[in-house]
């Protein structure tokens, strides 16, 4: 990847980004996204943050080597402390678990300021995303799956707003699936969840077998939830 060429996954972050927005990079890493969308035109201006100094460094020498300094601040710091509010009016945060990504936005609550979009592309548990985004006012506006490399990703886009008509029923299934990922229920979106429905059976299998205590009941219960949900997804 480079300023040129980025992955079909970040590619995809990319496209929900609003023209000439300016941007804050979450975790960005060698900062390939907001090089490829600067060189691009396609926004004014981006801080690229990142909290370990390898990737930090690896961010700053390639905006250094682009001649993007003006353009894009190579931050360090965790999650949101690197921006001042309203300095930004878009946020990514790619590549990390869904777990990770919640919490980078619980913790920056205050520098949501003036953020009018949220792009977040869970690489697992994208459902505790999504309950923050319903629990905090934000409305999910898109979500798009997609396969890369045999591997399975989702991105999901967020504005301001309120979200009771795309949570009507089927809540908790809509939460773990994803609200309009379930109703395209595309090739991708079909192979994920059929590969997750397994793995749930092989564990109620294993649990089955094994002796039980309330933990494991406790556990069982959950896991037999969540195979319900997925088979209304997929039905
Ligand atoms: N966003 C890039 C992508 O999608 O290709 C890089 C993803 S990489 C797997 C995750 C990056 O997030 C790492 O470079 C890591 O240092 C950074 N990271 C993890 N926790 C972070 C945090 N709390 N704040 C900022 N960066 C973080």
């Amino acid at each position: 990847m480079n300023e040129q060429y980025l992955s079909k996954r970040l590619k995809a972050v990319v496209s929900y980004i609003p023209k000439g927005a300016i941007v804050a990079d979450i975790g960005s890493d060698h900062a390939y996204l907001p090089c490829y969308a600067y060189n691009n035109g396609l926004i004014k201006g981006a801080v690229a943050g990142e909290v370990n100094e390898g990737p930090y460094l690896s961010a700053k020498k390639q905006v250094e080597k682009l001649g993007m300094n003006d353009a894009i601040s190579v931050r360090k710091g965790s999650g949101l402390a690197v921006i001042a509010p309203k300095e930004v009016n878009v946020i990514t945060v790619a590549g990390m678990g869904g777990g990770l990504i919640r919490d980078i936005l619980e913790e920056g609550k205050e520098k949501l300021e003036g953020v009018e979009r949220l792009v977040l592309q869970p690489n697992v548990a994208a459902d505790k995303i999504r309950i923050w985004l319903h629990k905090n006012n934000w409305l999910l506006i898109s979500e798009e799956i997609l396969e890369e490399d045999g591997k399975i990703y989702e991105v999901l886009a967020a504005e301001r707003g309120n979200d009771k008509s795309l949570y009507q029923n089927d809540k908790l299934a809509a939460f773990l699936l994803g609200p309009y990922l379930m109703k395209e229920k595309n090739a991708v979106f079909q192979k994920k969840w059929s590969h997750e429905l397994e793995k749930r059976r092989k564990i109620i299998k294993q649990l089955e077998s094994a002796s039980n205590n309330e933990e494991k009941v406790e556990r069982k219960k959950l896991i037999l939830q969540e195979i319900k949900r997925i088979e209304e997804g997929l039905s």
